[in-house]
């Protein structure tokens, strides 16, 4: 939706969604940020002012032009908006498809489309501290709210790193925090170099630990985000839990499994099979036991937000798909669908996206081919449900999938088997 502000076109501000579909952009100008971390700030080809987006909140990022890689990658805005531009900051994985060509290849110029921010990982109005909690590359949720709370507000911002050379946003941090009395700003290296200087770049050597979050504000008042490697946000949220913060207090944000530059950083903890299991605290209350059903559920789980990625994964997913979560999550449900059919599939996902209405409703048994890792197809009977925000908006999908390739083969042999046995059987001439 547009309207008309100051004689300019721009986005319709507080209309939920600032633009609908795919939006072409390009890269205005980039910036390093650290070794691996690099900042592309995005100018839409319309001109248009950008309509606000929630600070915490991400884009989807489609490369285009000849050469560049298909598919589509969720990016955290890491900068409020200014209403020109929307800012990225991304990590090269060097053996990633969509980061490592936006750092090779994305320079002024370049053409890429967005679809519009979405997510909940945003600000809450309720004034209370915040505490903003990561590592790597998922300091870039938190810069945006960073750069965009209020200034009265108490906040402690806590990053870890592996080093110097690894450390995003460090001056701005330092800035930011000299100019406002009423911001904490911690930072550790988990193995500092001999370059790197105490108490000026850093704050502390070690990992950074639930003790060290603790000594900085009032867990207890505060509202805390996390955003870094699934182990360490699972760390994060069993200490803060087991300290006495209430889970509705804590908002974590996953990035999905991506390689690392180097595998000691803390971007390399151990990945966790789905976000329900993350936020599960332990002992017998129902989210830790409906994390335990799902872990043990024959049929596969998953969970897909509106842009198709996979944000949940169950054992029974593993299972059929060969992909365990760690490869899973975060990659588009493209992994599992056979090639000829990805693109009727994703017509009907988008389509459902758009109108909340799907073609199929729920419990309804459909039976469609499927995609082993290995490559060797499936057969799957499959039924979803979709997920709704209170708006009525889709905001992902559930689906349940059982294999029953054997069946369908089974059937198959059987049908093959009666036909030869009517043309036996049917008098010849
Ligand atoms: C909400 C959200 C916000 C995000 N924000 C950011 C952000 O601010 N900055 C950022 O840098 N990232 C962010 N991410 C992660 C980002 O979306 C991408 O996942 C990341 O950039 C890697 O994408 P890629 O195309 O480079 O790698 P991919 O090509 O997706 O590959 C990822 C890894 O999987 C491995 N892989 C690929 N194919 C296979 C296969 N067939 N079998 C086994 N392994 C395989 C690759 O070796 C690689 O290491 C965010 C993700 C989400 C969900």
């Amino acid at each position: 939706m547009v309207t008309e502000q100051n004689g300019m076109h721009a986005d319709a501000p507080g209309s939920g969604k600032a633009w609908t579909g795919w939006r072409p952009f390009f890269v205005d100008h980039r910036v390093d940020e650290s070794d691996a971390i690099t900042s592309f700030w995005l100018r839409p080809v319309d001109g248009r002012t950008l309509a606000p987006h929630a600070p915490g909140q991400h884009i989807t990022l489609r490369p285009t032009g000849e050469g560049a890689p298909a598919g589509h990658r969720n990016y955290s805005l890491s900068a409020p908006g200014d209403g020109r531009m929307l800012r990225i900051s991304v990590k090269r994985d060097p053996r990633g498809a969509v980061s490592r060509w936006l750092h090779d290849h994305a320079v002024p110029g370049t053409a890429i489309d967005l679809l519009p921010p979405s997510g909940d990982f945003c600000l809450p109005a309720s004034g209370r501290p915040l505490v903003l909690i990561s590592a790597g590359v998922g300091v870039t949720p938190l810069m945006a709210m960073l750069e965009a709370v209020e200034p009265e507000r108490r906040v402690a911002f806590l990053h870890g790193t592996r080093d110097g050379a690894t450390h995003a946003f460090g001056a701005r941090v330092r800035e930011i925090a000299g100019a406002r009395p009423g911001l904490t700003a911690r930072v550790h290296y988990s193995r500092p170099r001999s370059a790197d200087v105490e108490g000026r770049n850093f704050d502390a050597a070690g990992h950074l630990t639930v003790d060290a979050v603790a000594g900085q504000v009032p867990l207890g008042e505060s509202d805390i985000f996390i955003c870094g490697p699934v182990g360490f946000m699972r760390d994060m949220v069993t200490g803060l839990r087991k300290a006495g913060v209430p889970a509705v207090r804590i908002h974590t944000e996953f990035f999905g499994d991506f390689a690392v530059l180097d595998e000691t950083a803390p971007d390399a903890a151990p990945a966790l099979s789905s976000n329900a299991a993350m936020a599960a605290p332990e002992g017998l209350d129902p989210a830790s036991i409906g994390a335990a059903l799902l872990g043990s559920a024959a049929d596969a789980v998953m969970a897909s937000d509106r842009e198709g990625i996979i944000v949940l994964w169950n054992a029974g997913s593993e299972r059929i798909f060969g992909f365990s979560a760690q490869e899973a999550l975060g990659r588009s449900l493209d992994i599992i669908i056979p090639e000829p059919l990805r693109a009727r599939h994703w017509e009907g996902y988008h389509h459902t996206v758009a109108t909340a209405v799907s073609r199929y409703g729920a419990g309804d048994m459909l039976s469609v081919p499927g995609l082993h890792k290995e490559g060797h197809r499936l057969s799957l009977e499959f039924t979803i449900v979709l997920i709704k925000d209170a708006a009525g908006t889709v905001t992902g999908m559930v689906s349940t999938l059982r294999d029953v390739t054997r069946r369908f083969e089974e059937t198959r042999a059987l049908k093959k088997r009666i036909a030869e046995l009517e043309a036996a059987a049917r008098p010849e001439g």
